[in-house]
């Protein structure tokens, strides 16, 4: 494997060949692992491969495919911090597949699946870090220099060692429609935007009062 990075875009910030990230990521995760630099990582390569600048508005969405009760969900604030295409703006979502991947979808220029390889999984799952890890300590608590290390590995890899990339043709996607329409639940008064009212006994009932359950836990499934 090669040791420097070999990319080359003014999206990456390259000091003396090694990948860098900024100090906010780990500040916004709140620890510092391999996977969120890995997540950012991974952002980085799917704005270049999209050939897009990070996102200020609702122009990209992720799809990514990890579950929960796997570390590499940290992964997912990488992505978020690398290219602004958040939880929070609609602009993230869980399929819940349990594989280390995501789909990155921009209407205007198309789909990208990025793939964690497997081959860096082993090897990165070999490092120390996650001998403490197994032993139930949390990433904060783990030696400073451990961290350190592991974080090293992610950021000199090479981003064909890390990445399988591959295009997604005839991806689609429709996001829902914005509305600013609301009304107050006639059951218990608080106000529901107009996508999550139910009709109850003739009376616009939020889903709580009216009993019905949650209908959109899955959005859109790629595969
Ligand atoms: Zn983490
Ligand atoms: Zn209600």
């Amino acid at each position: 494997m090669k040791e420097v990075a070999d990319i080359s875009t003014e999206h990456v910030k390259l000091d003396k060949g090694k990948f860098q990230v900024p100090d906010w990521l780990f500040e916004f995760h709140g620890h510092k692992c391999p996977y969120s630099v890995m997540g950012y990582r991974m952002g980085i390569a799917a704005l270049r491969e999209l050939g897009r600048e990070k996102c200020h508005d609702h122009d990209m969405f992720v799809f990514s495919e990890m579950g929960v009760g796997h570390p590499q969900g940290c992964m997912q604030d990488g992505i978020q911090a690398s290219t602004s295409a958040t939880f929070g703006k609609g602009q993230m979502f869980k399929l819940f597949y349990g594989k280390v991947g995501a789909t990155f979808f921009d209407p205007s220029k198309g789909a990208v699946r990025i793939l964690f390889r497997n081959e860096f999984m082993d090897k990165l799952g070999t490092h120390e870090f996650f001998s403490f890890r197994k032993q139930g300590i949390e990433p904060s608590q783990v030696p400073a220099n451990v961290a350190q290390g592991v974080i090293d590995l992610v950021l000199n890899a090479a981003e064909e060692a890390l990445f399988k990339i591959e295009r997604v043709p005839d991806f689609k996607f429709k996001p829902a429609q914005s509305s600013f329409n609301k009304a107050k639940c006639e059951a218990c008064g608080e106000y529901v935007f107009e996508r999550y009212l139910r009709v109850k006994d003739g009376r616009l009932e939020c889903l709580k009062c009216s009993g019905h359950t949650q209908d959109e836990t899955t959005l859109y499934l790629p595969f």
